[in-house]
């Protein structure tokens, strides 16, 4: 097919320029935290000029980038969504099961992936017709057959694994050393040959999901990265670029760091836009945040696919109320816990109506963290949540639930000293339910007060916050460490593919 003729979700067709340059072809895993950033990716790269990018989607993922889709149409960028229909049910899959945050249980994770891993060859057959022909895949690391595709094409394969460097070389070693192995969950594993101690309870470590047959395809994960050609991340330069440079010198291949990239998204509606259709009006939730003073608000969410039982959640709940802070809480329990839903309607809503708001569902998590109500935001420590409220220049409350998130969180708290821990007791492994409390309602008043309050530690924790949010956004700005690796990025696989003819 020549995208001369195809539709583009960029709309006007490719400019003279675009024709010529750079074809990025994006290859998601179909999980919010890592389809998101993809998305962004392909803004950032398209903006740019001189590249034009194709986005690989299943039909479920493309309606729910009907926002993505819609902004970039607007603005004219040279971006297609590559369609692909999703063989659920020959994997053993419920029919329209197309994201990981819709699996009925982690035990299909397997499932899931070797599902993704059909789609090589209707992949490999588009992109074989594809006119201009691709320059560079850019695949989700888990996707390691688009490593394949990019071999038989001729092209360079790079890998984006939607975490920072700073995890990403932790896992790294404590993969190829073989760490964890016959430890048991509590002993320390010290990540010897990381640029700065970094010891944890192995159930804290990366790698440490509990799915069913994941160890066996995380193996081959991991060899199959070790032909990619370089890695995209996630991260500036200016926040981690001791552990970027010993990173590359470690597996000898480039890093291009090219974040924050929701930084891409400039206005409110875009960011309400942002991953889904928000569960709640946009404009009713900035009114509420209109109404709150200055960095009064504390936001909590833990991301897309964090299950938090029902009685953490009710603790939460009322570690909140004590707090006496107003705040915005994102709660996913819905359908799932009808408990949680019967103990916020008997009493608590009514009793924090005045300051408290309760998001049942997708949050616009970016338009809100970028409002000027924000002043603290209690995460669970995925990678693009961290990033955010880094961007954001808001300090966090990190309360991790389980693998990497806990590394996430001694970059926050240890090194960049922009947060204060929850103090979680334990792991919250996805998809397992859980009786015991780990946070009790306490700690949750404690954090916030601490965060919140006036005293000097928070103010100082406040300033570097606000510090590390100017430098993300100096970095995408014209000269900025992330905008030149941008442009080189895009100069190095255009000239490539006009070496190749
Ligand atoms: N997100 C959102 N609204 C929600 C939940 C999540 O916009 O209600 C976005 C959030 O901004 C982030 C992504 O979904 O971009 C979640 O990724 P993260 O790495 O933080 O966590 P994960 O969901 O992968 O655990």
């Amino acid at each position: 097919m020549d995208d001369s003729t195809a539709g583009h979700a960029g709309g006007g067709g490719y400019t003279t320029a675009a024709a010529a340059a750079a074809h990025f072809v994006l290859v998601p895993m179909m999980a919010q935290g890592h389809a998101i950033p993809m998305t962004d990716m392909a803004r950032l790269l398209a903006e740019h000029g001189a590249a034009r990018v194709s986005l690989v989607v299943t039909p479920v993922n493309a309606a729910r980038m009907a926002g993505f889709a819609a902004g970039v149409e607007e603005a004219g960028l040279p971006v297609q969504l590559v369609e692909l229909p999703f063989p659920a049910a020959e994997f053993g899959l419920p029919d329209g099961c197309e994201n990981v945050d819709m699996l009925p249980s982690k035990d299909l994770f397997s499932n899931f992936l070797l599902a993704c891993g059909a789609l090589r060859e209707p992949l490999a057959a588009r992109l074989r017709q594809r006119r201009p022909p691709a320059s560079c895949i850019i695949s989700d690391m888990m996707h390691s057959w688009a490593g394949d595709i990019a071999r038989e094409l001729g092209v360079p394969w790079l890998t984006f694994n939607g975490s920072c460097t700073f995890a990403s070389f932790a896992r790294d070693i404590i993969y190829r050393k073989n760490l964890l192995e016959s430890l048991t969950d509590d002993e320390i594993v010290k990540v010897s040959g990381f640029p700065t101690p970094l010891e944890l309870p192995k159930a804290r470590c990366p790698g440490t999901l509990c799915v069913p047959g994941l160890k066996q395809i995380s193996d081959k994960i991991y060899e199959a990265e070790t032909r990619s050609d370089g890695r995209i991340m996630n991260s500036f330069q200016e926040m981690e670029s001791l552990y970027i440079e010993s990173f590359e010198r470690t597996i000898g291949k480039k890093i291009w760091t090219i974040g924050p990239m929701c930084l891409c998204h400039r206005d409110s509606n875009a960011m309400a836009a942002r991953g889904n259709k928000a569960s709640m009006d946009d404009a009713k939730c900035l009114q509420w945040l209109d109404s709150k003073k200055p960095g009064s608000v504390i936001f909590v969410s833990f991301g897309s696919l964090s299950s938090t039982d029902p009685q953490q959640l009710v603790e939460l709940g009322l570690g909140l109320e004590a707090s006496k802070k107003p705040f915005i809480w994102v709660i996913k329990a819905g359908k799932k816990f009808p408990e949680v839903e019967e103990w916020l309607a008997d009493g608590f809503e009514e009793r924090v109506k005045d300051r408290g708001m309760i998001i049942r569902g997708w949050a616009p998590q970016m338009m809100i963290l970028w409002h000027q109500a924000i002043g603290g935001f209690m995460t669970h420590c995925g990678w693009n949540s961290t990033l955010e409220g880094i961007s954001a220049g808001v300090p966090m409350i990190t309360w991790p639930h389980c693998s990497e998130q806990f590394v996430n969180e001694k970059l926050v708290v240890d090194h960049l000293k922009i947060g204060v821990e929850v103090g979680v007791k334990g792991v919250t492994q996805w998809g397992t339910e859980q009786k015991e409390v780990k946070v009790t309602r306490t700690a949750v008043e404690t954090a916030v007060s601490m965060l919140m309050d006036e005293g000097e530690v928070a103010q100082e924790i406040r300033m570097r916050a606000k510090d590390f949010g100017m430098k993300a956004r100096r970095a995408l700005e014209e000269g900025g460490s992330s905008y030149n690796n941008i442009k080189l990025l895009i100069q190095e696989m255009g000239n490539k593919q006009n070496a190749s003819g």
